[in-house]
């Protein structure tokens, strides 16, 4: 199990509130998603942000760039993809490796 399962297995056993919190904490304190150029105007209205975690945005965007790469939860948690507001959340993503 890498870290990024590790931490799914401990976000399942959370309750929807603690999982509620931790979500808009690492939206604000560790998600680079808003210095990124793909991250529009939609996006920041509707608060969206880890991806990675959360999967595809609801807005309509143009993939310019993304800097999921220098993100210290992208290192931290061993991801392995990238561009999560397009193409979907780590988990996803590697569902459908096989
Ligand atoms: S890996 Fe990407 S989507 Fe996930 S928290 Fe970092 S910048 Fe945001
Ligand atoms: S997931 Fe990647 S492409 Fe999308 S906004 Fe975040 S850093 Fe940019």
């Amino acid at each position: 199990m890498d870290k990024f399962e590790e931490v799914l297995e401990k976000m399942s056993e959370m309750s929807e509130e603690q999982l509620n919190t931790l979500i808009d904490m690492q939206k604000k304190r560790i998600c680079i998603c808003k210095d990124c150029p793909t991250y529009n105007q939609c996006m920041a209205e509707n608060k969206e942000g880890l991806f990675c975690f959360l999967g595809k945005s609801s807005c309509d965007a143009d993939l310019i760039q993304c800097k999921c790469g220098e993100c210290p939860a992208h290192t931290n948690f061993q991801m392995k993809y990238e561009s999560y507001c397009m193409e979907g959340s780590e988990e996803e993503q590697r569902s459908k490796e096989n």
